[in-house]
């Protein structure tokens, strides 16, 4: 945390002088409520400042696609020791979190940024942004199993919003489906599979929104381009 009109400053909005006079005028906001005190602290990555109105970025505003690989955890430190997001995001000095989760043994797609307002209408069901996953499951479900899920399906958290559900492959023993969904409920798509009778055996995310993973392996991560991120607003 650091005074607001030293980040201003920094962040080449204005000098830091010039960030007083507005600050005192009242014409700085901090997460919607305006400031005229010179010792309110911000945190450059996680407040939302306005100055007349306006959004202004602290930081250099940062999204990325990751490549989640099985066995990492989707958080920033893990107190257990196990893999993190931070072993692979190497040369980016802003702190970028991940647009929601994905399970420890879940593979694919994952956004990660610094830009509050963009993770949230990624990961809120009301934006319906796509999140497609393809999902190997035990067995072979039938026409009717695939319309409880697409019609939606009750968990203990509720009952799931419609979503679109095809088989792509069947196997001898598994079945691959495409589920796509825009909620981010906790191991969603496992429980969803799982409460018609057809638990999953592998799990990836293969893409959000517009986003998918082309030629990207795990691990990797690349930035959108300044277009992308334009599309995803
Ligand atoms: N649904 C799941 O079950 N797991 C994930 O990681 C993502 C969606």
């Amino acid at each position: 945390m650091e005074r607001l009109q030293k980040v201003m400053a920094r962040a080449g909005i204005a000098s830091r002088r010039k960030s007083e006079e507005w600050i005192q005028q009242g014409k700085v906001r901090v997460n919607g409520q305006v400031v005229t005190e010179l010792g309110v602290k911000v945190d450059p990555a996680r407040d939302v400042i306005e100055v007349e109105g306006r959004r202004v970025h602290l930081e250099k505003q940062r999204v990325l696609l990751f490549y989640k690989p099985k066995r990492v955890i989707t958080s920033l430190s893990d107190p257990q020791g196990r893999k993190t997001i931070t072993d692979y995001i190497r040369d980016i000095p802003e702190r970028v979190y991940p647009v929601g989760r994905l399970d420890y043994d879940t593979e694919g797609l994952l956004i990660l940024t610094n830009d509050g307002e963009l993770a949230h209408r990624l990961a809120h069901p009301r934006y319906e942004v796509d999140k497609c996953y393809k999902a190997t499951v035990e067995g072979h479900p039938d026409e009717d199993k695939l319309e409880r899920l697409r019609k939606g399906v009750p968990l203990v958290d509720g009952r799931t919003a419609p979503a679109k559900v095809r088989l792509l492959e069947q196997k001898k023993n598994t079945s691959v489906l495409e589920l796509i969904i825009h909620e981010g409920r906790n191991r969603q798509v496992r429980r969803m599979c799982e409460a018609v009778g057809h638990p999953v055996r592998h799990l990836i995310r293969t893409r959000v929104a517009f986003l998918g993973l082309g030629a990207l392996r795990p691990g990797a991560y690349r930035e959108l381009t300044e277009s992308e991120v334009a599309r995803l607003k």
